[in-house]
């Protein structure tokens, strides 16, 4: 069985500023909602690199001490979020290799699917692994092709590997940005003066006060140097019905404050929330209450258009990590309880209507129903800004194996049994892909449809692996 992990990671970069370091760390905290494992800095000073990585919160890892021996203009940076097994400091990133060419440190978002394949061909040439992340394999990729530029060694690379991926890569005195061809996961370019930023999400150029120039477009390889950018398509331009970004990104994944896929993310999951209260409303309901925080702007969308007074019924504690890297079950049962709590006051008596992203095993969805039933409810209306997950995602988003997926074996009548509502309903597969279109391409939706653009035969990363299962 393939132990590559998956990723749902951030990676941000900054070239040409003397406080890479430090602004790498502040991009990382606005990134730190795609992974909470780990997180790590890496920085070129002339030719020395210097790296640090260590398990836990940004916050937690760096301090002044730290950030000031990351000396370098230029700096590459990653949290991680992985699945199972991988849960070690050995597979924080950015990646980092000394090679005979110079040092090469990669932070890589996405998931390949023939990263196994790969490591199998290049362990069979007597190529070592020192971890089972994707990113060594692009590593060693790119250490076996000697000849040309970085950028066209790069574009030999992504001849080879298959999936998702987001990277930057630092060499020399290079900084690489380069996106997959179906432009899975986000990637953005941004200055700050006369540097230049790369980053997941919009969200981390803003709080450094840089400025969003573009996206770093699907199938796209950016290097910046001395010389200025330069930006190639390896393997061609891609096709727009060939672009297959993640909608998972605009529904949960990807803070509302981003821009990414060229829309803003806090508009269209306010729009899927107003095209779920078109489609299935219940009229008669005294308020529409969100769950924090994945909710809470669909909730707004429905509550404006179903002309119902919207209300917190639920506060979220703060200041316990999120639910999905607890452990085992039953630390993940106590820990919704420990998330949210229900304010009595709006809940007692009165029919309510409740707005989630997503329901995966329904776990959460079962906790909250019976916690409004125990706050005095009258009825309890679930509805969801997404359609049931009825497959597992490949390209990088943590989803559980499908006999996991309760909607993938149960109808959506047996998953309100399930959870105990009055009624549930699910955002429809058209009115999520009308709301969502825009101008930069399609979708992936597998993970509603098991429509996958690179064939599940053809995919050797382990779908059975899961974070729960630990
Ligand atoms: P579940 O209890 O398994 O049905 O999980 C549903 C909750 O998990 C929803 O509140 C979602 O916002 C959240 N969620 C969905 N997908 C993910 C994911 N890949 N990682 C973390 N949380 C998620």
């Amino acid at each position: 069985m393939d132990k590559s992990l998956k990723h749902e990671c951030g990676v941000f970069g900054v070239f040409g500023h003397k406080e890479a370091s430090n602004l790498t760390y502040l991009g990382l905290h606005a990134l730190q909602h795609r992974g909470q494992e780990s997180a790590g800095i890496a920085v070129v000073d002339e030719r020395t690199m210097r790296v640090h990585r260590q398990m836990g919160y940004v916050a937690d890892i760096f301090d002044a001490t730290i950030l000031d021996a990351l000396v370098g203009s230029s700096a590459i940076g990653h949290v991680r979020y992985s699945t199972a097994g991988g849960s070690v400091l050995k597979n924080a990133q950015p990646f980092t290799v000394e090679t005979r060419r110079g040092n090469l440190a990669v932070a890589h978002n996405g998931n390949l699917v023939n990263a196994e394949r790969l490591r199998q061909d290049l362990e069979d040439k007597g190529d070592l692994f020192y971890t089972n992340a994707d990113t060594e394999v692009i590593a060693h990729v790119l250490a076996r092709h000697k000849k040309g530029s970085l950028e066209e060694r790069v574009g030999r690379v992504m001849r080879r590997i298959k999936g998702a991926y987001s990277f930057v890569m630092l060499a020399g005195e290079k900084l690489i940005a380069a996106r997959d061809p179906q432009g899975y996961r986000p990637l953005v370019l941004g200055r700050l003066g006369d540097a230049y930023i790369i980053s997941s999400e919009t969200c981390a150029l803003s709080l450094i006060g840089a400025k969003f120039e573009r996206e770093i477009e699907p199938g796209e390889v950016v290097c910046i140097s001395d010389e200025g950018v330069t930006s190639s398509f390896p393997l061609g331009k891609t096709k727009k019905e060939k672009v297959q970004q993640c909608i998972f990104e605009l529904i949960y994944f990807a803070r509302p404050d981003s821009h990414i896929f060229d829309r803003s993310v806090y508009a269209i999951r306010k729009q899927f929330g107003v095209r779920l209260a078109q489609e299935s409303n219940v009229p008669d309901a005294d308020c529409v209450i969100p769950v924090p925080d994945s909710g809470v702007v669909a909730a707004m969308g429905f509550a404006e258009t179903a002309q119902i007074p919207y209300e917190m019924g639920l506060i979220r504690n703060h200041y316990v990590g999120r639910t999905f890297i607890e452990p085992t079950q039953q630390i993940r049962h106590f820990g919704v309880r420990l998330k949210l709590n229900p304010v009595e006051e709006l809940i007692s008596g009165r029919s309510i209507i409740v707005v989630d992203d997503s329901i995966v095993r329904a776990t959460t969805s079962r906790k909250i129903v019976s916690m409004l039933r125990a706050a005095g409810a009258k009825e309890v209306h679930m509805r969801i800004s997404a359609p049931p997950i009825l497959w597992p995602c490949y390209y990088g988003i943590d989803t559980p194996e499908r006999s996991q997926l309760i909607a993938s074996s149960h109808s959506v009548q047996e998953i309100c049994e399930y959870i105990e509502a009055d009624s549930l309903a699910f955002l429809s597969q058209e009115g999520m892909m009308e709301t969502a279109q825009g101008t930069t391409g399609g979708f992936c939706d597998a993970c509603f449809t098991g429509n996958y653009f690179i064939p599940p035969d053809e995919i050797t990363a382990p779908a059975e692996v899961s974070l729960y299962e630990n």
